[in-house]
């Protein structure tokens, strides 16, 4: 895929990937839909993850939301806007930091491309929960990585300034958590607008803010990991609401809801199914890579 033309001298929120953690294709799925996307990559699509570029100063700067597996796909759909690395002419600029929300593989996979065996980062930000942080000082496994970054512990709450009228706040959400490390939402606040970026809540119920924190937004990005229980087998969902609940709650707000976080199980992918269409008749929308929401 081409790199992304990011609009100049504005604030923009860019999608980047917008699958579940394992992406389309799914590792060991033999599904239609996967099956088309391992016979033609071009029908796949990649890790849910969102840039953050502001084009208005001398130098641009780039933020990723989350390290996906496909993080260097997404680095380089960034490709105009990072520029040439300073040192090293045939290379990409590094981004000016990476926002992770929680430690699951779809958000943390990409992390190994940063570190000395590819993109060899230098004192890289990455903002997290303290926990998350203290995940990945205290592994062997990833020190030689983490020796590159420079980690930056985030508090639930807490809102960092990337420039006077850009801030980002980590807002704490109830998901599937092993470690006791928590999983933040982002809220993006630009000159002219807001986004909260959501992509992994195990179900509404348990976050008696959600309806406040959605509608304090122009857009949300939400979790959209599963369309109903049919395609689900009967199971139960794992640790993700049903876009179907999340329409009934959320559609009457005046928020923009763009959903995101698909799996390749979720009907929702395919053109014309009756699934997209109902989403797209309460005024949703899905996202798609490319997709650019000016803030
Ligand atoms: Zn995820
Ligand atoms: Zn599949
Ligand atoms: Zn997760």
């Amino acid at each position: 895929m081409e790199p992304i033309q990011l609009p100049g001298n504005q604030v923009t929120a860019v999608i980047l990937g917008m699958m579940q953690d394992g992406g389309l294709p799914h590792a060991g799925c033999r599904c239609q839909r996967c099956a088309r996307a391992f016979a033609a990559p071009a029908q796949g699509a990649h890790a849910a993850c969102l840039g953050l570029v502001d084009t208005r100063g001398r130098e641009t700067a780039v933020y990723l939301f989350d390290a996906t597996p496909d993080i260097k796909v997404q680095l380089n759909l960034l490709a105009g806007a990072l520029g040439p690395h300073p040192q090293r002419g045939g290379r990409l600029r590094q981004p000016d930091g990476i926002f992770l929300t929680h430690a699951h593989m779809g958000h943390i996979g990409g992390l190994p491309q940063l570190g000395p065996e590819a993109m060899a980062v230098s004192q890289l930000p990455i903002y997290m929960a303290r926990e998350v942080g203290q995940l990945l000082l205290t592994n062997r496994l990833w020190q030689p990585l983490v020796q590159n970054l420079q980690i930056v512990p985030l508090v639930a709450g807490q809102t960092l300034d990337l420039a006077a009228d850009v801030q980002v706040t980590a807002v704490a959400v109830p998901h599937r958590d092993e470690w006791g490390a928590g999983t933040f939402a982002f809220r993006l606040q630009g000159p002219n607008r807001s986004l909260l970026y959501l992509p992994d809540i195990d179900t509404w119920d348990p976050w008696p803010e959600a309806e406040t924190i959605l509608a304090g937004v122009d857009i949300a990005l939400v979790d959209a990991t599963f369309y109903s229980h049919d395609e689900l087998g009967g199971r139960a969902p794992v640790a993700h609401p049903l876009v179907t609940d999340t329409l009934t709650r959320f559609a009457h707000l005046p928020t923009q809801l763009v959903l995101t976080h698909l799996n390749h199980t979720n009907p929702v992918l395919d053109q014309g199914s009756a699934a997209r269409t109902a989403v797209l008749q309460t005024g949703a929308h899905i996202a798609y890579t490319g997709q650019m929401f000016r803030l």
